[in-house]
């Protein structure tokens, strides 16, 4: 092999063409379609580069000052970069950045505090949950005992007084707090005093809105929660990751969980990567995109409900939110489809009490973190409205909705993404 590919880490010798034409057409895809998925972003060129950087070729199992392999030195000052940035950013004084994912996160977290067949409380699935609270074919729902609480049916907001009374019948050992797709503020306070009302652990889970508190347009968990698990690569925007907060005293149980307990080597360059998404969430300017994302996501709400959409709750807190289609005759399988054949992409997804099952759905999840990390505003919000109602009240018009398809490329076109 010529040496040249060997030591260039940039992409200036192509050996794969295959591989750099798909790669190509995903950028393409992701400047060309409107991204409304609540759990993406468009994460910085820099956060990309150290992702793709020689980062990627070291073991570093173990933690800093304390690894299994020899060369760690520079590792550790990244993973401690990292790390301190990480508390800075969360005001914690522990955190341990090496999970994977967000369900590396979480497994770590369970497996430091429970034994098989310890209970949980969770919130449903149905109602916002997320799979690894609890779902049966998840390793939680396979290893403990869940129950689950619920969204109150008329409100469609969590009854913490309905949380307290289960929590009461069930005496679980761990209570979860944190959803995949609810869009109101949740009361970490409210689930402490439950939590310690029946000698519960708590978890807060913030995969989603991690990124809104970070910019301080959700409150906290940190301080309140025994633990509080996230992702990276959500609202926070940087790279694809899992990350755990507690106070220090948990700092060797956590630790041991993640390595040797559920995980081998740490991602070196994805913690670097998430030490340069730190550093961005602490600059100033991260605090107005958090803002912005709130409000984009309050407009685009507020046009949708003009148009008769049923929002669930009624409307939203914070970078989401779940229409009900059921008034509108069309599953949300059926939207999700016929909207991403115009470009529009965002995903079914059930709504309380669903009468569909988890394939099919009532509902849409819409987000607004990549929109406005691509700079759009208000008005483009009225724009996205327009062109969603449009598309689904047409939705057998096939010229119709090729005319959207171009409107979509021409919007997205004036918030053009890694362009430069
Ligand atoms: C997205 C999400 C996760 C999972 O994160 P992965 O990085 O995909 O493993 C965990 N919990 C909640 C509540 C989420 O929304």
């Amino acid at each position: 092999m010529d040496k040249k590919n060997l030591i260039n880490h940039t992409i200036s010798n192509v050996v794969d063409e295959e591989m750099q034409t798909l790669i190509k057409k995903e950028l393409d895809r992701q400047r060309s379609q409107l991204i409304l998925i609540a759990s993406e972003n468009f994460t910085s060129q820099e956060v990309i580069k150290t992702m793709g950087s020689v980062m990627t070729n070291k073991y570093a199992e173990g933690y800093p000052g304390d690894r299994y392999y020899e060369g760690c030195a520079i590792v550790d000052e990244i993973e401690e970069l990292a790390i301190n940035r990480c508390n800075k950013l969360f005001n914690s004084n522990y955190c341990n950045v090496q999970p994977h994912s967000g369900v590396q996160a979480n497994t770590a977290v369970f497996l430091s505090i429970l034994n098989c067949g310890d209970k949980i409380l969770s919130m449903n699935l149905r109602d916002g949950g997320h799979l690894s609270h609890g779902h049966k074919q998840n390793l939680t729902g396979r290893y403990f005992d869940i129950s689950t609480y619920s969204v109150d049916p008329e409100t469609e907001v969590i009854d913490y007084e309905n949380v307290r009374k289960l929590a009461k019948i069930s005496k679980p050992k761990l209570i979860i707090a944190g959803a995949s797709s609810y869009s109101r503020i949740i009361d970490y306070k409210k689930f402490r005093e439950i939590a310690d009302e029946v000698g519960a652990f708590l978890m807060a889970d913030i995969a989603h809105v991690a990124g809104l508190i970070a910019g301080g347009v959700h409150p906290t968990s940190v301080g309140i929660a025994d633990f509080t698990t996230a992702t990276t690569h959500k609202t926070l925007r940087g790279p694809r990751g899992g990350l755990i907060i507690s106070d220090k005293k948990y700092s060797g149980i956590i630790n041991k969980s993640v390595f040797p307990g559920s995980q081998g080597g740490p991602l070196m360059h994805v913690i670097a990567a998430k030490a340069v998404c730190f550093k961005e969430a602490l600059d100033p300017s991260f605090k107005e995109y958090a803002k912005k994302i709130v409000d984009n996501s309050k407009a685009l709400c507020n046009f949708m409900k003009e148009k008769g959409y049923r929002i669930v709750s009624g409307g939203t807190d914070n970078h989401l939110f779940l229409v009900d289609l059921t008034n509108k005759g069309i599953t949300g399988y059926e939207a999700a489809e016929v909207l991403a054949s115009a470009g529009i992409i965002l995903n079914k997804n059930v709504i309380p009490y669903d009468q569909l099952n988890p394939n099919i759905t009532s509902g849409i999840r819409i987000g607004t973190p990549a929109v406005t990390t691509q700079g759009m505003g208000i008005e483009e919000m009225q724009k996205i409205a327009d062109m969603i109602d449009y598309v689904i009240m047409h939705r057998n018009n096939t010229s119709a909705i090729a005319e959207v398809k171009n409107k979509v490329k021409d919007l997205v076109s004036q918030f053009p993404v890694y362009s430069n």
